[in-house]
């Protein structure tokens, strides 16, 4: 049987003939115009295939998601199962993304952190890097005289650097360098880097802040001669691989509530930063689950807050980045967002023509980069309101709330929330209260990452509780091991790009002795 699958398009691209495969799409990360690539259309499914679904154990049910958006050409289906079970084996649970029901009534908390370095990055990565082995080894058999490696370069402030070396350590013809600012990340965040032993993989701790570091893969990727030398490639959120692996706990969670009680009006809650872990969410909801809000509760960096609470939909890059007790969050702008515009822009069309979509897009981005923002309009902003909502959240009311689950949680009792969890928790208590009790809610509340990642800000939320002990309460056994292992790490003593070439260039000759 030959179904069709949706080709790849930049969102900023207004001719549909440069339309690419998904193997492309995921291959190339970012379009050369600047767009990021989305589906050629949304692919939906019945309610008979709804029901079918809310059986299905996660592995499968991933399966089912992701081959409606790839082609057998680009992975045979055996294939692309034996991937999904080899990205998934690396998780601590078997439900891979289980669902704590009722931490407190009809609040849920969706726990994507059990994958290798504890934070819901992993869910995407650990997939991530298994596409990018099986396509270069895909290349590399039919062209056996043109053998193709591939040579990541990404930065860090903490949290998709660890999971970015953990999804591609081992990886054959695979090298990863991940640049972090010396100091400047957590004790554990550096401990889970630096202690990965693998010959492909190479931190740099580089003395300067994330920016500085940032700024030189940014440059390292517009060296033509650098890029064509190594073959690049990234990992950070634009990947549309990554999206596309995080539908599958929407529907998995879903199911969840819905299996228990049919009709269940579910609103999902999401700790957002480069709106890729909600973006996944519109996708599920655009196939056909039914939802009734995604809410993106932001930190102190509330670009996405401002924008849905615009009249005129203004899309507008705040000055300085906050450091807040989220760090994952801390952003400017929300790279994902632009996907979620295209969708909207293209819905307003009159003749649906997504070529139309894909040139106002371009002028919106344009106009950002000159003016540091750009007006959608009251009909996109107004179209984006009939799925979303949005929350922002305080330092202190972070604080608070990792106390107030601590002392409120039913099931289990004593849960302990990272920080970024907790800006979903509070944006969550605020959605109840404004809904009240009797609309009948379930809430649905991300938690992206563990909280022993984030020992600061939980210690000092819970040091006034008698009982509590970090040690003991938070801790795994596989990160308190950590301090304990050797340790690989490269100093780089300025912020300086030919310093940073030169330093890679030593250790590829090194990685290929
Ligand atoms: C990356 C990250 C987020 C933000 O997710 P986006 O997809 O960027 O919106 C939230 N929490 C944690 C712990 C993260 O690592």
């Amino acid at each position: 049987m030959s179904r069709t699958k949706p080709t790849y398009r930049s969102t900023r691209s207004s001719n549909t003939n440069e339309n690419i495969s998904f193997e492309s799409a995921i291959m190339k990360g970012l379009a050369k115009d600047g767009g990021l690539f989305i589906p050629s259309y949304i692919p939906t499914i019945s309610q008979e295939q709804l029901d079918k679904w809310s059986k299905l154990s996660f592995n499968d049910l991933a399966f089912e998601i992701m081959s409606l958006y790839i082609s057998e050409d680009d992975i045979p289906s055996e294939s692309l199962k034996e991937i999904i079970k080899r990205s998934y084996s690396t998780f601590r649970s078997d439900e891979v993304t289980p669902l704590a029901k009722n931490v407190e009534k009809n609040i849920h908390v969706l726990e994507l952190f059990h994958g290798p370095t504890y934070a819901f990055k992993d869910v995407a990565l650990q997939f991530v890097g298994n596409l990018f082995e099986y396509f270069l080894n895909k290349h590399n058999t039919a062209n056996p005289d043109n053998v193709k490696q591939l040579t990541i370069v990404g930065a860090t402030s903490g949290d998709t650097g660890s999971a970015a070396i953990y999804g591609l350590r081992g990886k054959e013809n695979i090298k990863v360098f991940i640049l972090y600012p010396n100091g400047r990340i957590s004790k554990i965040q550096e401990e889970q880097m630096t202690t990965i032993q693998d010959k492909n993989v190479q931190t740099l701790s580089v003395t300067g802040t994330f920016d500085n570091c940032q700024n030189i893969v940014k440059e390292i990727f517009g060296d033509a001669e650098f890029n064509e030398k190594y073959n690049l490639g990234a990992v950070n959120s634009i990947n549309w691989a990554r999206i596309l692996a995080q539908i599958t706990y929407y529907f998995y969670s879903y199911f969840k509530i819905s299996n228990e009680q049919k009709d269940a009006k579910v609103k999902f809650v999401v700790p957002s930063g480069n709106f890729g872990d909600i973006l996944a969410g519109f996708f599920a909801a655009k196939m056909g689950m039914p939802v009734e809000k995604l809410v993106i509760a932001t930190n102190e960096n509330d670009i996405l807050d401002r924008f849905l609470k615009s009249e005129n939909g203004e899309y507008a890059s705040s000055n300085d980045v906050k450091a807040t007790l989220s760090p994952a969050m801390d952003i400017l702008i929300s790279s994902n967002f632009e996907r979620l515009l295209w969708f909207l822009a293209y819905e307003q069309l009159s003749d649906k023509d997504a070529d139309k979509a894909g040139s106002i897009l371009n002028n919106w981005f344009k106009e950002l980069k000159t003016n540091g923002k750009f007006e959608a309009g009251s009909s996109v902003v107004k179209a984006a309101s009939t799925l979303f909502d949005s929350e922002s959240v305080q330092d202190l009311e972070i604080l608070q709330t990792i106390g107030k689950v601590y002392e409120n949680s039913e099931n289990p009792t004593k849960y302990i929330i990272d920080p970024h969890t907790a800006v979903g928790m509070k944006a969550t208590y605020n959605q109840l209260e404004k809904d009240g009790k009797d609309a009948g809610f379930q809430y649905i509340c991300l938690s992206t990452a563990h909280p022993a990642k984030f020992a600061d800000a939980v210690n000092k939320s819970l040091e006034a509780f008698n009982d509590y002990s970090f040690e003991k309460d938070v801790l795994p056994e596989e990160l308190r091991k950590l301090s304990s292992l050797p340790k690989k790490i490269k100093l780089v003593s300025r912020a300086n790009l030919e310093l940073v070439k030169k330093v890679i260039d030593e250790e590829i000759i090194a990685m290929d002795q």
